[in-house]
């Protein structure tokens, strides 16, 4: 969202100066700006002097805490005093050659490394038998000991005058950490001085500045870190830890007045007697699964409760949400009203509307996207406003204002990390007090859960259905290839389906496309029309006749971009092949390799990597070969790559957290949880002083859900 559609009215004025576009800082030319909005910006908002207070370093280097040449360790960066001993220019004519230096001090020598630098420029920085300090990182290269441009040279004088430690920030490609530290000080001085919203015993507790004074502590780190004992871990510094604290609070307490304003709300009764919930049950081709059984009894309690439902169902894929969503919404339907089902895409709400009409019984079912035709479109809104329709099914096309109901009882939003806060709030609108269940195949860690959905109750499915074969999952190098497509071939003739999912090339979906056209053309080669090919870019009726001819069994080989990550289901499907596995985030895997093993037959996941893998590649793919456990894997991924990538934030708006680390900070984060939750109690129309305050932190940290709240009133 840009600065122009967030109407600056309702934000507080004092913190203009903070979303001022971060490119009018002094010392910002055309050279800069774009490097900047590189590291801090996104396409839809330019880099603003807030992101840059909240680029936090990373560390602190002692500048002059001097090391020894001999006892330096290589990769970190150092402070060393030294004599210059010698020049190496390059060689005439050698190519792009290196000018060395050759400097000592009491432990050891070293060389230092120019690279594409005048040999005058260098002589002049290291006259020769002169004393300088050089600060940089040390590596070896064929096993002698060097430093490659040192990140800076200067002499006795220079040294005295510098700071006692420089913070490190994370740099971009051109941008150096020096300069980030040079606008992040000017950024500190358009700080303005802002209310506190802590609790001040609180604060006075934990012996935590104020927020300004913590933000210069950490841009103009003063003191050095203590000295660290073998091994351990820094422990996180009181001004740190209260900008972890102030992110957290002001996530926690937008949660919570998204929840009060939720259970202020009085809701309706959404459950009758049970008969048609009985009736519908009995008639499914199964029984439920214990966990499905305890869904739907906590549901049924929120619904027959006089207070509005907001429920989170969390179960892996193929745990049977479905069923239970039907029952949820059966339950409204008893006592007269409707409901409404919404998927993330178009296949997917036909798919739940094509699986839910054989259990549905004598309900009345109707679809609604996008891509109706006029009068078809105009029917169904006519006979939702009629009440002729019980249950709809649709897409964001639901959104939209022309769509009413005669009376809406209870949303299901399916999986929810596609939608924001927003559209929940907007399709509780669509009738008098809805309950709104909220299902997703995202396993969600326990702290990421009440980070993101403190607002709500949850439900789990922590059980398959019974009869389900494990999956067997094997990771394969790519120069393998031709045995795969061999062991495919044998696959088809056996009457097997598979996916054929192609590489995150890039974030380009161009590139993705290219990719997966490719492959699709080297497997026609071999298995002709029994190959199909889906992507993100073709147009959406397109896709759903390339996923019909598939379920359907006309193709039998589904190349395709990850557009098949969601809730697609073909039973039939017995094999999921994955290139470049290795680019895939865990969860993202885990709900790809999902497709499959959703029938009686055995199920195969052939995971393609390009080796060498590095590390962590290596483990995170064995962790797919060990486990199918989604909620292992999302603890593990989390840990792995962060709380921000787990959930796709970016896209979604949901919490992403910039100075809080849900590792470190998880005692924080429920302390936070606590705080808010007695603040909302205490002063819900946030009158009082800390309640303008966290007004202002609700700002700051743009929660933007709980603040439209707050300017509805
Ligand atoms: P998801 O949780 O991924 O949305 P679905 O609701 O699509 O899962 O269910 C996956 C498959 O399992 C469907 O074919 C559904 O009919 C079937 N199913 C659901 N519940 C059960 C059950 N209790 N026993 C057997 N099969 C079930
Ligand atoms: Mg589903």
């Amino acid at each position: 969202m840009t600065d122009d559609a967030r109407p600056a009215l309702l934000r507080p004025t004092i913190l203009d100066p903070l979303f001022a576009p971060a490119r009018t800082l002094p010392g910002i030319g055309p050279k800069m700006a774009p490097m900047i909005e590189r590291l801090l910006g996104t396409p839809e908002q330019p880099a603003r002097i807030v992101d840059l207070l909240f680029h936090l370093p990373q560390g602190g280097v002692v500048r002059k805490l001097l090391g020894s040449i001999a006892e330096a360790p290589p990769g970190e960066p150092v402070t060393l005093g030294v004599t210059v001993t010698g020049y190496r220019p390059p060689q005439a004519g050698a190519g792009k050659r290196p000018y060395r230096v050759l400097v000592e001090d009491a432990t050891g020598d070293i060389t230092l490394v120019f690279f594409g630098m005048p040999g005058s420029r260098v002589e002049k920085m290291l006259p020769l038998g002169a004393h300088r300090y050089i600060t940089g990182r040390i590596d070896l290269y064929d096993g002698h000991r060097q430093m490659v441009h040192p990140s800076r040279i200067i002499d006795e004088a220079a040294l005295a005058a510098l700071p006692a430690v420089e913070p490190i920030y994370g740099a971009t490609e051109g941008l150096t950490s020096r300069a980030i530290s040079k606008l992040a000080h000017a950024a500190l001085e358009r700080l303005p001085v802002l209310p506190e919203w802590q609790d001040p015993a609180w604060l006075a507790q934990q012996n935590w500045p104020a927020f300004a004074d913590a933000l210069r502590a950490e841009h103009r780190p003063e003191n050095a870190p203590p000295p660290l004992a073998e091994g351990a871990t820094a422990p996180r510094p009181p001004a740190r830890q209260r900008l972890a604290y102030d992110e957290l609070l002001a996530s926690q307490f937008a949660l919570a007045l998204l929840r009060a304003r939720n259970r202020r709300s009085p809701g309706r009764a959404n459950a009758g007697d049970g008969h048609l919930v009985q009736r519908i049950e009995a008639a499914l081709p199964f029984g439920l699964t214990g966990a499905q059984r305890r869904a739907v009894t906590e549901i049924r309690a929120d619904l027959a409760s006089d207070r509005r439902m907001l429920r989170l169902l969390q179960g892996d894929v193929g745990s049977g949400k479905t069923a239970v969503a039907l029952l949820a919404m059966a339950s409204a339907i008893e006592v007269g009203r409707q409901a409404a089902l919404m998927a993330p895409t178009e296949i997917l709400a036909r798919q739940h509307f094509e699986r839910l009409g054989p259990m549905a019984g004598t309900l009345r079912l109707r679809l609604l996207t996008g891509r109706d035709r006029a009068a078809e479109r105009r029917a169904t809104l006519a006979d939702l406003a009629a009440g002729t329709i019980d249950i709809v099914v649709g897409t964001h096309a639901l959104f939209q204002d022309s769509v009413v109901f005669r009376d809406l009882g209870v949303a299901v939003v399916d999986e929810q990390h596609r939608f924001g806060v927003h559209q929940r709030l907007a399709l509780g609108a669509k009738g008098q007090a809805v309950d709104i269940l909220v299902m997703t195949a995202t396993p969600i860690p326990r702290t990421l859960a009440l980070t993101c959905f403190g607002d709500m109750d949850v439900s789990v499915l922590d059980e398959k259905p019974a009869g389900r074969q494990p999956i067997v999952t094997r990771l394969v190098s790519t120069e393998r290839l031709d045995e795969v497509v061999a062991g495919l071939g044998r696959a088809l003739a056996a009457g097997d389906r598979v996916y054929w999912i192609c590489p995150l090339v890039a974030e380009s979906e161009f590139v993705d496309l290219a990719a997966a056209e490719e492959r699709f053309a080297d497997l026609r080669h071999s298995f002709g029309d029994a190959v199909g090919l889906i992507h993100g870019k073709m147009p959406g009726p397109d896709k759903d006749a390339a996923m019909e001819r598939f379920a359907r069994g006309e193709t039998r080989i589904l190349v395709s971009t990850t557009v098949v990550e969601v809730g697609v289901d073909v039973p039939e499907a017995t094999i999921m092949v994955i290139e470049h596995a290795e680019r895939f985030g865990l969860a993202q895997l885990h709900q790809l390799r999902g497709r499959v093993g959703r029938g009686a037959k055995a199920s195969t996941c052939l995971l393609l990597y390009r080796g060498p893998l590095g590390q962590v590649s290596r483990a995170r793919l064995e962790m797919m070969r060990e486990t199918e456990d989604g909620f292992r894997i999302a603890e593990e991924d989390l840990r792995l790559r962060g709380e921000g990538e787990v959930l796709g934030t970016r896209q979604s708006g949901m919490a992403a957290f910039r100075l809080a680390n849900l590792e470190s900070d998880a005692a924080l984060l429920q302390v936070a949880r606590d705080d808010a939750q007695l603040m909302v109690q205490r002063d819900p129309g946030l009158a009082s002083p800390r309640g303008q305050a966290l007004r202002v932190l609700l700002y700051l940290f743009e929660r933007d859900a709980a603040i439209r709240l707050l300017g509805a009133g």
